[in-house]
């Protein structure tokens, strides 16, 4: 189970939904599935621009006389916006999602007793036989993405004061622009510079 606290990133999956009938009453039984996300249908935000590719799914559904227990995998392509240089990169992703599922209130609340963090969980009650994956791929993706996602590490972003991309090109505005206050020290630094250059430190 997963908790998102306030993340506001929400990617929503909806409608992904498995049969388990063949596995009711049979402890130990289990059904492999696989699927095809429409990236079309989700809403993108932040950092992620949009995906490139459909977002493939495949996982496994057992019955382990407890619960239903789901996991499974997500793999698929994504556009993002570097935090700091402002520039789309693209970004294999792959994501595993795992969750317990319950045939009634009763399995519920008796595997809530072990764990607590499952405690009156509604959500997680199986219905007309079907698993609804919706807000575990929905929790997965959401997750996936930091707010803050930079295109390497050695991304050197914008200036601060002409808006240029430092990666492309470096700018004059560094020198041109020494902070009155700061000038004493930079006269210092270039007399050290000075110095090595002439072979003494
Ligand atoms: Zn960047
Ligand atoms: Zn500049």
């Amino acid at each position: 189970m997963t908790n998102l606290g306030n993340l506001c990133i929400i990617y929503e999956v909806n409608a992904m939904r498995i049969k388990i009938s063949s596995l009711k009453g049979k402890k130990g039984a289990s059904i492999v599935f696989s699927d095809v996300l429409d990236v079309q249908s989700l809403e993108v935000e932040p950092p992620v621009t949009e995906f490139l590719d459909p977002i493939d799914i495949e996982g496994k559904i057992v019955n382990t006389g407890a619960a239903f227990l789901v996991e499974g995998r997500l793999t698929g392509r994504a556009l993002l916006q570097c935090t700091r240089c402002l520039k789309n990169f693209e970004q294999d992703f792959d994501l595993t999602f795992e969750d317990q599922f319950f045939a009634d209130a009763k399995q519920l609340a008796e595997f809530s007793n072990e764990q607590e963090d499952y405690l009156g969980d509604q959500s997680l009650i199986i219905k007309n036989d079907e698993i609804d994956l919706s807000n575990l791929l929905t929790d997965s993706l959401t997750l996936a993405f930091p707010m803050q996602v930079i295109c390497s590490e050695e991304c050197r972003g914008l200036c601060a004061i002409c808006g240029g991309n430092l990666n492309e090109s470096q700018c004059s505005c560094e020198e041109n622009q020494t902070d009155p206050r700061l000038a004493p020290l930079a006269d210092f630094f270039k007399k050290q510079e000075r110095r090595k250059e002439n072979g003494s430190s």
